[in-house]
């Protein structure tokens, strides 16, 4: 098998989830604090609009770009958002599809990123695969960035500062000297900021402050995965002002030659979604995050998170793995922090899950400390 196989292949390494999933399947019903998507289902007008479009016959490829009127409105929403004069837009499959385009679009063998740590998991392989080197910038323990820390991993190589805020896997938003500050630095190097903002809507102090605010070497990223609980619709969307607009038409030549076009009968059902409300939704997580918060913050050292639906408190007297071993034979299911890191220190709790489940969760977890 192995002779079939490309070198990039061993560039992706999966075994750290695998072996929490592989722990995972030997329990029954268990609180599941592992799951990085909403609990609740795709809203019913959003669903219509997607079963309007298919029994319209609005099933062919799409332009490659994406429809022209989710393309306007969702650039009619950026500007008016961030203040730009202009924004070009991309329709992508995924904001996992997004991140694809943007680093092959970008990336040469040996180019630098810098990726705050903690991170997204998905960062990482892609950037390796391609060849280029990815940057820690340690973050702990407050999940925000310093920016003469930054300046020190700068280098003539550095071609990208990913951001992604609120942060998958800490919760944590970046304040808005934190974003201002990376911009100053991107403007006056000269580096691209990728921010990847999937969970804006799920921000519970007000707007979640931008490097699009500030930056017009920022390559926007939002998608409709957690706000709509369309995951596996996969829509999302890239939005860059003029300066980068060569840039986007990069990107959408790799898309034309990959994903072909995001899918067309959930583009127009994004539009419905574009004008659906979820502070309700929003209004709840922000209730069971303080629930979980004032659960384990007695005996957890914990920085209060201000959005996503993820907590990453430190296991406390011994490794992440250690503790999230510990937990899994009590039957409570969370992510080793090493998952998203390159320290094995801290755990993920999502809590996008059922008060019932957060409060037994809480017991079992304090249990074990
Ligand atoms: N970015 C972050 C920070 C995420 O947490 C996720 C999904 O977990 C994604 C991107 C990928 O989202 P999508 O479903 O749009 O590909």
């Amino acid at each position: 098998m192995n002779n079939f196989l490309s070198q990039r292949s061993s560039l992706i390494d999966a075994s750290g989830i695998r072996k929490v999933f592989d722990l995972a399947a030997k329990l029954e019903n268990p609180i599941n604090f592992s799951i990085g998507l909403p609990d609740f289902d795709v809203p019913q007008p959003i669903k219509k609009a997607a079963a309007d479009a298919i029994d319209q016959g609005k099933n062919r490829y799409s332009l490659t770009a994406g429809i022209p009127e989710l393309r306007e409105k969702i650039s009619t929403e950026v500007c008016s958002k961030y203040g730009w004069d202009k924004a070009d837009t991309l329709v992508a499959s995924g904001v996992s599809g997004a991140l694809l385009l943007t680093f092959l679009a970008t990336i040469d063998p040996g180019d630098e990123v810098i990726v705050p740590d903690p991170y997204f998991v998905i960062y990482k392989h892609i950037i390796n695969v391609l060849g280029g080197s990815c940057i820690y910038l340690d973050t702990y323990p407050d999940f925000q960035i310093d920016p003469e820390k930054l300046e020190e991993k700068i280098t003539d190589r550095t071609k990208i500062i990913i951001l992604n805020s609120p942060s998958n896997p800490t919760g944590a938003v970046y304040s808005e000297e934190c974003v201002k500050a990376v911009s100053e630095i991107a403007n006056r190097r000269d580096i691209l900021i990728m921010s990847d903002e999937i969970y804006d809507k799920f921000s519970y102090s007000g707007r979640c402050p931008s490097a699009a605010d500030y930056s017009e070497n920022t390559i926007l990223m939002n998608g409709f995965s957690k706000s709509y609980a369309m995951t596996g619709w996969r829509m999302a969307y890239v939005s860059v002002q003029d300066k980068l607009k060569g840039l986007l038409n990069e990107m959408t030549k790799f898309q034309q030659y990959t994903f072909v076009c995001a899918p067309t009968p959930f583009q127009y059902a994004a539009l419905e979604a574009m004008d659906f409300e979820i502070s309700d939704k929003v209004a709840s997580y922000a209730r069971k995050r303080d629930m979980l918060y004032e659960g384990l913050k007695g005996k957890f050292e914990i920085a209060k998170p201000e959005g996503a639906f993820y907590m990453f408190p430190k296991a406390p007297g011994m490794s992440g793995s250690e503790f999230v071993e510990k937990a899994i034979e009590n039957n409570v299911l969370i992510i080793p922090g090493s998952v998203f890191s390159e320290k094995d220190t801290h755990f993920r709790i999502s809590y996008a899950t059922s008060d019932e489940k957060i409060k037994q969760g809480i017991d079992i977890l304090n249990s074990i400390v």
